[in-house]
């Protein structure tokens, strides 16, 4: 076996490794599915624990060799039940999509009618959209948001629950910048005999602070990534208070979808979730949405438009319209300046998905690297001036200048 390190062993590999490291050090990253793991998150990751096959759960296991991982495991299930106030949890779900697969292995039927989020208002792929095993398996029903609020219409969602009696409700989504009203969720669902799937892939780290109302006490089942707000790997997890749907929802994961979990990752996912139970990682997850709601400010103060006039959470969806430029366009004269967005599409869209009118930010990772409230409205104007002044070098180059003091200011990883 070869003990020599990655760099004499694969420079290439290595090369491109630091790339990405000086790219996440000189740029601002505002892609709101993103944040920064701890130092102590990295090196679990990369630890041993990736070696070793663990099938089954703590202390039910197809394998040997079990004990130092199955203590991994119970720490991680422990701290996550206790972070999210749930009485059950699965920390095994590869990502965010294994975690969902999993939730419709147990509470759907090939077949089965789904009532989700739709992709195009802000729901994520697998809560139905035509192109994923969601819209291919289920008989899938969507809902949306209110054509001049833009916020989804609670009344809306109970009339086509109503209409299409689904066996399973999903609410949750992956471009929405409002507070999602769980209750009614449940009691719509709750009503027409569906199950209540509650997906908090992006919130879930606001939800474990109390920055947003938590759906653990309303839906029959919680999923998650462990790797966006909640700052922890990039690895899903599933909640549950009810004990039968956490007996299925075990079997769901493995054998049902998943072979050997990985163990490097739930040993992060234990190290993300002992983080997140901190004051100092409820203080976090107060300035994020501090933090966005300033960069929302600076971002209209500049002549953007914010999707539904503002927002509650870590993410803002901003309109283009006003700068007559497309989601895509404005994605790369932010790459220019060192701002990383994602184009995506706002509420009726009249742009092909793969151009579209809007960007989503998100200050989950700006704000690690402690970012100001005061910072984040400066960089709400700098997307501004980016996309209004996109015909003017120096006023680029001047912008260009600003993210990096901006990001030099706020050193990352400084001991790698
Ligand atoms: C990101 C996301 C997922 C998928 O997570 P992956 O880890 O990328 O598989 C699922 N649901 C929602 C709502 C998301 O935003």
């Amino acid at each position: 076996m070869s003990l020599e390190h990655l760099r004499t062993i694969d420079p290439s590999i290595a090369d491109a490794i630091d790339g990405e490291l000086a790219r996440q050090r000189t740029g601002i990253e505002l892609i709101a599915s993103e944040n920064f793991t701890s130092q102590a998150v990295l090196e679990a990751v990369g630890s041993v624990l990736t070696n070793k096959y663990a099938e089954g759960y703590p202390s039910r296991r197809y394998y040997g060799g079990c004990s130092a991982v199955d203590k991994v495991e119970e720490l991680a299930i422990k701290r996550a039940c206790e972070l999210f106030g749930a009485a059950f949890a699965n920390v095994q779900p590869h990502s965010g999509v294994s975690a969902n697969i999993a939730a419709y292995l147990v509470a759907a039927q090939p077949g089965d009618t789904v009532l989700g989020m739709s992709l195009a208002h802000g729901g994520h792929l697998t809560h139905g959209a035509p192109v994923s095993f969601s819209g291919k398996w289920f008989k899938a029903v969507s809902y949306g948001v209110d054509p001049s609020s833009e916020i989804i219409d609670m009344d809306e969602v109970e009339r086509i629950a109503k209409q299409h009696r689904p066996q399973l409700v999903i609410a949750g989504a992956s471009a929405y910048p409002r507070i999602l009203d769980f209750r009614r969720f449940s009691e719509i669902a709750h009503e027409v005999g569906a199950l209540l799937l509650v997906d908090i892939a992006h919130i879930a780290g606001l939800v474990a602070a109390g920055v947003h109302p938590s759906p653990v006490p309303h839906a029959d089942i919680v999923t998650s990534t462990s790797h966006k707000t909640l700052r922890g790997p990039r690895g899903g997890f599933i909640l549950t208070n009810n004990e039968e749907l956490a007996a299925r929802i075990d079997k769901a994961i493995f054998p049902g979808s998943q072979g050997g979990p990985l163990m490097h990752v739930i040993a992060g996912k234990a190290v993300a979730f002992g983080e997140a139970l901190t004051p100092e990682y409820r203080r976090y997850a107060e300035q994020v949405v501090t933090n966005m709601r300033a960069m929302g400010d600076g971002m209209a103060e500049g002549g953007l438009r914010l999707v539904s006039g503002g927002t509650d959470n870590h993410l803002a969806l901003v309109d283009l319209t006003p700068a007559d430029v497309t989601g895509k366009d404005a994605e790369h004269m932010l790459e220019r300046v060192g701002i990383t967005a994602n184009k995506n599409a706002i509420p009726n869209e009249a742009r092909p998905h793969a151009v579209t009118s809007g960007i989503r930010v998100g200050t989950a990772a700006m704000t690690t690297r402690g970012f100001s409230e005061q910072e984040a409205r400066e960089v709400g104007s700098l997307i501004a001036r980016t996309v209004f002044e996109r015909d003017d070098r120096v006023a680029l180059t001047k912008v260009a200048n600003r993210v990096a003091d901006l990001a030099g200011a706020h050193p990352l990883y400084p001991g790698l």
